[in-house]
């Protein structure tokens, strides 16, 4: 993809499938794209599927055949998101404004060949233009496009984020506003700290870690060509009329943010190879044969040696804990290791925060609220701009918490600093 010049008239707006899930909320979409053509901008929308209608295209397709081809599965869910954009047309036309709607390969979406995971090579943007020329709201099905074997792809799941963005950076849009049932980017997950504050912006590193960690409201990608392209994006919910969170390259640094975010990952689980030989090569090959299984490994800690032996221990997905388990046996005694153990009853907290590049201490203190609470920390990664630990799992929602309270990511602290 080319970079574009910014335009700052047009508007590149993103629906989730919360936003367009009935009759109703389709027409609240339209009611809202019909108010931001009225302020005079260009607009083009992109809809995903209707609620949960990509989940029930897939449960209905295994019900077919267990095992469908990768291309007619994106023959099938594609049609999705060209329900939802039709519809949503209707309902502004009903309105009298003009809008036309384009499913992905219409609008020269042009993907690379792997089915079920392409990726956008470019945009042919003429089709659009020329409609918005016209003053017509386009919009566009997401998740969609057509490979360079004239072949219906599609960009993986939660990919309608991905169209949003990369047609931004086709058209120059400056801003891309993703439409969600959120209000935007919280400090915490608001359904396990009550009294987490919605971010008013967010760095694109901060974010991309977040969305690693499972933070769902973005879609990982989406969030990397953002940054590439230098894409504003507005996460906004589309039930209010509430200003979201920015995330962008450069946030303003009205007051010191050492750590903008904290999130609690509970489905994950730890597995140790005890009594590894202590050689070169060993790693390699562990996680090597872990990779061709196609298993994520998350965080990875080996213990110093004792008499040329160590323990290896890394995480996974609960998933995949049982293929896991399995192929780690048989690598444990190829190696010559010992037993391997498993535990599904932990927890992972994600400590996020660009200002940990310029202070110092953060891990300390991160460190030291867990001890003063009597959380017992099992194993601990960091990265530049963030630190992770993994505790027992009942004990996960207060680490969040008393990190969430260290740190003055609260509600209560806030106030009364403003005061
Ligand atoms: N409808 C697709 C999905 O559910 C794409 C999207 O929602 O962005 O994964
Ligand atoms: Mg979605």
């Amino acid at each position: 993809m080319e970079k574009k010049r910014k335009d700052k008239n047009l508007v590149v707006q993103k629906y989730g499938g919360s936003s367009v899930a009935d009759r109703r909320s389709i027409e609240r979409v339209a009611e809202r794209v019909i108010s931001s053509a009225k302020r005079g901008k260009k607009i083009i929308v992109v809809v995903s599927a209707m609620g949960k209608s990509t989940d029930e295209l897939i449960s209905l397709a295994k019900k077919i055949n267990p095992e469908p081809s990768d291309r007619e599965m994106d023959m099938l869910v594609s049609t999705g998101e060209q329900i939802s954009c039709s519809l949503l047309a209707m309902s502004i036309h009903k309105r009298g404004f003009g809008a036309v709607s384009f499913t992905g390969p219409q609008v020269g979406i042009i993907t690379d060949t792997y089915h079920t995971q392409a990726k956008i090579l470019k945009i042919e943007t003429e089709r659009i233009r020329q409609q918005l020329e016209n003053k017509t709201i386009v919009i566009v099905a997401g998740f969609q496009g057509i490979s360079t074997a004239l072949e219906i792809t599609t960009l993986g799941r939660g990919g309608s984020d991905l169209s949003a963005v990369a047609l931004a950076v086709a058209l120059g849009a400056e801003t891309c506003e993703i439409y969600t049932d959120v209000e935007g980017i919280y400090t915490a997950d608001p359904r396990k700290i009550s009294d987490a504050n919605k971010l008013s912006f967010i760095s694109y590193d901060e974010m991309l870690e977040l969305a690693s960690a499972g933070a769902q409201v973005m879609h990982t990608r989406a969030v990397e060509v953002a940054k590439k392209f230098n894409v504003r994006l507005h996460v906004r919910s589309s039930f209010s009329k509430k200003e979201g969170t920015l995330i962008m390259g450069q946030t303003p640094l009205i007051e010191e943010t050492v750590v903008r975010g904290i999130t609690l990952t509970e489905n994950e689980a730890k597995i140790t190879i005890c009594d590894v030989p202590d050689k070169p090569g060993i790693a390699a090959f562990v996680f090597d044969k872990l990779a061709k299984i196609g298993v994520n490994i998350d965080m990875i800690v080996q213990n110093v040696s004792r008499r040329k032996m160590t323990d290896i221990s890394f995480t996974v997905s609960n998933k995949n804990l049982n293929k896991t388990i399995k192929k780690t046996e048989e690598i444990a005694a190829k190696i010559k290791a010992g037993k391997v153990n498993s535990n599904k009853n932990i927890a992972k907290i994600l400590v996020v925060g660009i200002g940990m590049k310029s202070h110092s201490g953060v891990a300390a203190r991160c460190f030291s609220v867990l001890a003063k609470n009597k959380i017992n920390i099992d194993m601990i990664s960091t990265s530049e701009i963030s630190i992770s630990c993994i505790v027992n799992k009942n004990i996960g929602k207060k680490a969040l918490a008393v990190l969430h309270a260290e740190f003055g990511l609260g509600k209560g602290r806030r106030k009364k600093r403003e005061r």
